[in-house]
């Protein structure tokens, strides 16, 4: 994004995002764009593309350092050090690492609901997975109408479930597998 700068409000940022080409390079934009059109954040509108309900939902559901074009600048900056040598690719990595696991473990901690998707499932914050201890979601049943089951929000990671009984997990029958 070549003008990114006119988004942000900090001088430094903004002088930042200027003295670089913003964020991105142009020969990745139109799959970035596409890729957002199929996941259903973006949709054409006569000759604009616009967001999707379920676009600006994801934005306001994000933390604001995920979604700051400045966190982009930065590790771009880092990059392009390890490019030249001036940097150390691991302590980049470890960093990253890091900060990912940090951020899973906030939005775990919450609970995270985005509306206008197919799968606007609430991550409970009361109920907790007893392999990972991450936060559960109950799911209608696709197999028995009326009927639920609780599913571990680490999915794929864990493959914890279980029953509920009277709107609550059945600890006593959880399944692993
Ligand atoms: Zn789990």
């Amino acid at each position: 994004m070549e003008n990114i700068y006119k988004f942000v409000n900090e001088p430094e940022h903004k002088k930042m995002l200027r003295e670089g080409d913003g964020i991105g390079t142009s020969a990745t934009r139109a799959s970035i764009i596409t890729e957002l059109k199929r996941r259903n954040f973006l949709e054409p509108k006569g000759k604009q593309i616009i967001s999707t309900t379920l676009g600006r939902n994801l934005v306001d559901a994000l933390p604001d350092i995920v979604k700051s074009p400045v966190l982009t600048a930065l590790y771009e900056r880092m990059l392009k050090g390890i490019e030249q040598g001036a940097s150390d690719f691991d302590a980049f990595i470890a960093k990253q690492e890091q900060f990912i696991r940090d951020q899973v473990t906030k939005a775990n901690s919450g609970s995270v609901s985005i509306a206008g998707g197919k799968e606007s499932i609430p991550v409970s914050t009361l109920h907790k997975c007893m392999t990972c201890s991450a936060g559960l979601s109950r799911r209608s049943s696709t197999k028995k109408k009326g009927s639920y089951w609780w599913g571990c929000s680490n999915y794929p990671e864990c493959k914890q479930t279980y029953p509920d009984f009277k709107g609550k997990p059945d600890y006593s029958k959880g399944r692993n597998s």
